[in-house]
C-alpha cells in the first residue's frame, strides 16, 4: 500500500483486519497525509485540513468511536463570512464540525497504530515480475519483498507518475485531475491580531479560509493564525516565493482588521490541495493485475471521502 494518508490508512485497516498482510509505504516523516500539522520549534498548527464532517451513516459510526477514544472532538466554532456570498443556491447548513485531538495528525497516528508502516520511503517506480510486485524508494532502492498486490491511495499525478510507465490506459483514466492547489501561511503573534474572530470563510482578495488554530480545543501554545489562499489564487502565483506569497496574504490578512506583526511566518504550498471527481467512483482496482488506486478525489473530497474509498478498495479486494 502507497501512501499513509486517510485514504491508504483506511484501506490498511480494514485489509489487516480481514488477515492480508500488509505494509505501507509513505514518503514522509509521519502518517495522516494532508490531515496535517506542521510542527515548529514553539508551536504547531493545523496547515491542511482544518476539520471534517461526517455525511453517511458508516464514517459517522467510525468518527463516534474516534471521539469516544479520545482522537477527536466536535468543535463548534463562531465562523464569519467576509466579503460577497458567491452566486448561487444557498448551500445548505454545515453538518457537525470536528478537529483531531490534540491536532489533525491525531488522526493519522491513531489510524496507523499497529500497521507495518515505512515512513521516509518515497516509492519511485512499481515493476511486476513472476514474484508479485516489487517497488523501488529514492530513499531505500528496491524493497526485498515482493507483494501480491500493489494499491496506490495518492493524489492523481503522484499516482499517475508510478503507474504511467506500467499501465498508460490506467494512468490515462486518472485524468482529468480535479485537484487544486493552496497556498498556506502560518503566522505566529505575541497578541491576537484578530480576536472578534474564530475562523472565517473569505470571499475577496487571495484568502479563502483563515483560523485562529490556537483556540481550536485542546490547543496548546501561542497564538498561531493558519491562512489558506483561494484555489484560482493560489494557480495563478503557483511559482512565486514563499516568502513573496506569505507577504501578499498578511496584507490581506490586515484588509480583514488583523492587527500586528507576526513575529514568525511559514509558508506551505500544496500542489494537490483538494477536489473530487465526478461522477466519483469511489475506487479503482483491476483485479487481474493485482493494481489498485483509492483517495479522496475518487470519493466526493474531503476526509470523508479519502476514508470511504479507502474503505471500498479494501471490500473490493475482498
Ligand atoms: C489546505 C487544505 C485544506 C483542507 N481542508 C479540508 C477540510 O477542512 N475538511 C476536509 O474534510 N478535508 C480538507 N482537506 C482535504 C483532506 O485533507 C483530504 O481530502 C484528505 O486528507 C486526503 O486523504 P488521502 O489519503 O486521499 O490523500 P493524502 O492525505 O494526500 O495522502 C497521500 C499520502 O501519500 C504520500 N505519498 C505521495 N506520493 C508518494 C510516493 N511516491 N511514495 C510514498 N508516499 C507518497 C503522501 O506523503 C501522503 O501521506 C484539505 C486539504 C488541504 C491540503
Amino acid at each position: 500500500m502507497l501512501g499513509a494518508g486517510i485514504a491508504g490508512l483506511s484501506c490498511a485497516r480494514r485489509l489487516s483486519e480481514r488477515g492480508h498482510r500488509v505494509t505501507l509505504f509513505d514518503k514522509s516523516r509521519g502518517p495522516s497525509g494532508r490531515a496535517a500539522t506542521r510542527r515548529e520549534d514553539g508551536w504547531s498548527c493545523d496547515h491542511g485540513a482544518q476539520y471534517f464532517t461526517a455525511r453517511t451513516p458508516e464514517f459517522a459510526q467510525a468518527v463516534a468511536q474516534w471521539c469516544a477514544a479520545g482522537v477527536c472532538q466536535p468543535w463548534f466554532p463562531s465562523l464569519r463570512v467576509f466579503g460577497p456570498a458567491p452566486r448561487g443556491p444557498r448551500p445548505a447548513p454545515a453538518p457537525q464540525r470536528y478537529v483531531g485531538m490534540p491536532h489533525m495528525s491525531a488522526l493519522g497516528r491513531w489510524l496507523a497504530q499497529g500497521l507495518d508502516l515505512r515512513l521516509w520511503h518515497t516509492v519511485t517506480e512499481l515493476r511486476r515480475g513472476e514474484g508479485g510486485w516489487a517497488l523501488r524508494s529514492g530513499e531505500h532502492g528496491w524493497h526485498g519483498e515482493s507483494f501480491d498486490s500493489v494499491l496506490l491511495a495518492l493524489p492523481p499525478a503522484q499516482a499517475r507518475a508510478l503507474i504511467q510507465p506500467i499501465d498508460p490506459e490506467l494512468a490515462g483514466g486518472t485524468e482529468p485531475d480535479p485537484m487544486e492547489p493552496c497556498w498556506c501561511a502560518m503566522a505566529v503573534y505575541d497578541a491576537d491580531p484578530l480576536p472578534e474572530v474564530e475562523g472565517a470563510f473569505v470571499n475577496q482578495g487571495p484568502l479563502s479560509w483563515v483560523c485562529a488554530d490556537h483556540r481550536k480545543p485542546g490547543r496548546q501554545g501561542p497564538c498561531c493564525w493558519v491562512l489558506h489562499a483561494g484555489p484560482d489564487w493560489s494557480r495563478a502565483h503557483i511559482d512565486a516565493s514563499p516568502a513573496e506569497v506569505g507577504a501578499w496574504m498578511l496584507e490581506a490578512f490586515a484588509d480583514l482588521g488583523a492587527r500586528g506583526t507576526p513575529r514568525q511566518v511559514t509558508v506551505h504550498r500544496w500542489l494537490y490541495a483538494r477536489g473530487a471527481r465526478e461522477p466519483a467512483p469511489g475506487m479503482i482496482w483491476q483485479a487481474q493485475a493485482g493494481l489498485g488506486l483509492a483517495g479522496d478525489w475518487l470519493a466526493g473530497g474531503r476526509i470523508e471521502g479519502a476514508w470511504r474509498s479507502g474503505r471500498a478498495l479494501a471490500d473490493a479486494l475482498g
